[in-house]
């Protein structure tokens, strides 16, 4: 029978206990799961690629049927690549709903054999996102229920690395810095 293979693409900028569930969840369907960081030219990220697959690949050790990957360009054409049509996605509330429907509709459009498969994480992770884990970290705060420890260390010392930097520039340099979070 054929492998049934599924891409679930984001910035995992970092990875955090919300993605985790999702991919606990969906590789439990799949065969095979291919987590994709999507390699994103114009944002500004707190990791580099490298480390947020880094840190994706350590947080997914031991799952035999996930690997991690990254890609650039169109989803459509990455997907084809991997010889699958189905997308996962994660959502946590329905104000996911808006964008996410479009970029499914999107890709449906460009590509008409996809599928956007979509899950619900558990409860206490529908608040939590990427931005959040960085804000949290911006002021100190507790990351031990948002993110696995080895990306909460990480995000403090680059908190600590940013503050560094801060306090190296003039003010107006100093809001250019912050801006690019
Ligand atoms: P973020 O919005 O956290 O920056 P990504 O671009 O990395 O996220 O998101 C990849 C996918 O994971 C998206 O479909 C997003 O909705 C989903 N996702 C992110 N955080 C969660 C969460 N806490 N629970 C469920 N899905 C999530």
């Amino acid at each position: 029978m054929k492998k049934k293979i599924a891409v679930y693409p984001g910035s995992f900028d970092p990875v955090t206990f919300g993605h985790l569930d999702i991919i606990d969840r969906a590789s439990k369907i799949f065969d095979h799961l291919i987590v994709s960081v999507f390699v994103h030219s114009e944002k500004r990220h707190m990791f580099t690629l490298e480390e947020r697959v880094a840190m994706l690949k350590k947080a997914l050790k031991g799952k035999k049927n996930v690997s991690v990957d990254c890609f650039e360009g169109l989803l459509v054409d990455y997907v084809k690549k991997k010889k699958t049509t189905v997308v996962i996605r994660g959502l946590r509330a329905i104000s996911d709903l808006d964008y996410e429907f479009q970029i499914a509709a999107i890709n449906r459009t460009l590509y008409p054999e996809i599928e956007t498969v979509f899950f619900m994480p558990r409860q206490r992770y529908t608040y939590l996102s990427s931005s959040v884990v960085r804000d949290v970290a911006h002021f100190k705060g507790d990351l031990t229920k948002l993110v696995p420890p080895h990306v909460a260390k990480a995000v403090a010392e680059r908190g600590k690395n940013e503050k560094a930097e801060l306090r190296s520039v003039r003010p107006a340099a100093r809001r250019a810095v912050r801006a690019r979070r």
